[in-house]
Formats: structure tokens, sequence, C-alpha cells
């Protein structure tokens, strides 16, 4: 489940500004669903890791937040790297939108063109809840981020997805956050009076009368096509990419063709069902 995967993953790493400084810890274990060690090099040498605290104050740098007040700068490297991948999505879909639907969408050529979108630090940044938790992942204290609405915009995606829905794809927003939040998930991206209103379009209704917020439910309350998909993940529990690409098959099952899958995680983008993944940036956590 997505709380716990962010919990272990942030206990057993540190927060990296590149994958090469990423370093593991001791594989501390916190329940019987331990997630597998991040992959990278182990150094020979402490010369070769960056200082925690020198990393800490390069990625505050990087919001333009260099004092860690919890609001990131519209003019920061941050903000500019993600409005670069925004446009070039913007760029993509136009192009994309007079195409035949790929091969992907079951050779269903009148498929309806999609875009799906994570929630957490690809279409809201959550840079006020890493300074604020000071990089250490808890779920009871960014629940209530969550439900205060407390997230902006990330820079560029309300523009990249308004802009979707104008050239008529169907819009999905598909995140690991429990289906308790989604509510909450649904007022702080759009307009609810409540928190902060980021300002996206209302996700499209599928085809099958499903809201096209997709949660993650409890293990108990998993669709067919999760059961099936993740019966041989830890507890039936599904891992990131099963849950997230079992997720996108079931979409392109029900008529629709994905032409951009936008994610700040790897694992938000394995796994297919998707043309092609955009990748936003993020060097405060890594879900496996
Ligand atoms: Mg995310």
């Amino acid at each position: 489940m997505r709380l716990r995967n962010r919990r272990l993953s942030r206990r057993s790493t540190v927060v990296a500004a590149t994958l090469a400084a990423t370093l593991v810890g001791g594989g501390v274990a916190y329940a019987a669903t331990a997630q597998p060690a991040i992959k990278t090099f182990t150094p020979r040498s402490a010369d070769q890791i960056t200082n925690i605290d020198v990393l800490r104050q390069q990625i505050r740098n990087y919001y333009g937040d260099e004092l860690g007040t919890g609001t990131f700068d519209p003019k920061s490297s941050y903000a500019r790297e993600a409005s670069k991948v925004a446009r070039s999505g913007e760029t993509y879909l136009a192009r994309a939108a007079h195409k035949h639907a790929s091969k992907h969408a079951h050779g269903n050529k009148n498929a309806t063109k999609a875009i799906v979108l994570d929630v957490d630090d690809t279409t809201l940044t959550t840079w006020n809840y890493e300074v604020a938790s000071n990089w250490a992942y808890n779920p009871t204290t960014n629940a209530q981020f969550v439900t205060d609405q407390k997230f902006p915009a990330t820079p560029g995606m309300v523009a990249l997805v308004t802009k979707a829905k104008k050239l008529g794809y169907a819009v999905f927003f598909l995140t690991g956050r429990p289906a308790a939040q989604e509510a909450a998930t649904l007022g702080n991206l759009t307009k609810d009076g409540v928190g902060v209103d980021a300002g996206y379009p209302v996700p499209t209704t599928l085809k099958n009368g499903e809201d096209g917020l997709f949660t993650k439910p409890a293990v108990a309350d998993y669709p067919a096509y999760l059961k099936t998909a993740c019966a041989s993940d830890p507890n039936g529990s599904c891992t990131t990419i099963h849950y997230k690409s079992a997720t996108r098959a079931h979409i392109e099952s029900l008529g629709y063709d994905i032409v951009a899958n936008f994610g700040d995680q790897y694992s938000d983008l394995k796994g297919g069902y998707a043309d092609r993944g955009f990748k936003l940036p993020n060097p405060n956590y890594y879900l496996p």
C-alpha cells in the first residue's frame, strides 16, 4: 500500500539530489510488508556520499526556498524544470491529438484518447510537507496536509491538463492515496473552497460511470482487475507498479487509449498501458 511504501522507502533511504547520490540504509523492517531495498551502488568511501545536511540545503536551493519556509519559488530551478516537462507534454499531446489510437488500445482505433496523471508531486507539489516533516514521512501528519488540502499545483501542470481537455482528451488521475482521501484530493485538485484549489479541470467520468479519480482501495475492496493483477504481491496488496499498471489496463479495456502518463516516480511510469511517460522532477523521496 502506498502509505507503507512511502514510509518504508523514506526510512530506508536518504533524500537524494540525484540517483547517484542515493544511499541505502540498514534495511529497517517495519512490518511484514517490507519493500525491497532501492537498488543503488554501495559507496566505498564517505567521500562518495553527499552529506545529508548539505543535501537538504541543496534541495531547498533547488526549490528556491533557502531558509526552508515550505513555499517554493515559482522562479526556482524546480519550477523551471517541472514547467519544462509540462510544456513538452503539451507539445506532444497537441501532435498526438490527430493521430489514430495506438496499438495499445486493444486495436480499437475508435478508442477515446486519454491522459493519466499521478497526484503527489506530479499535479500537486508536496514541498511544504517535506519541509514540515524534515523529509521523514509520517502517515498521520501527512494525512492532515491532505485533508486540509494544503498542496499547490505543480508548475505548468494546470495549463497542460486544461489544454489536453480542450483537445478532447479524457483526463484521469491515478494516485496511491487511500480511498478515504478521495474527496479531499478532488477538492485540492479542483475547486471546493477548502484549503488550496489548484484549478485543474474535473476528471472525466468513464464510459462505465466510474469517476476519473482513482485512489487506492483497501485490499478487501479491490475490484477484480486488482485482485488478479496483485494476487502474488505480499498479502495480496498491490505494489505501486502493479496497482498503477493494472488500473491503466482497466481504463484502456473500457475503450480508452492512454496517450500520455505523467508521474514523478519511475513506479508511476513502469508496467505499460501508456504510449508515453513523462517524468516530473522529485528529489525528495523514492517509491520503488
Ligand atoms: Mg507522486
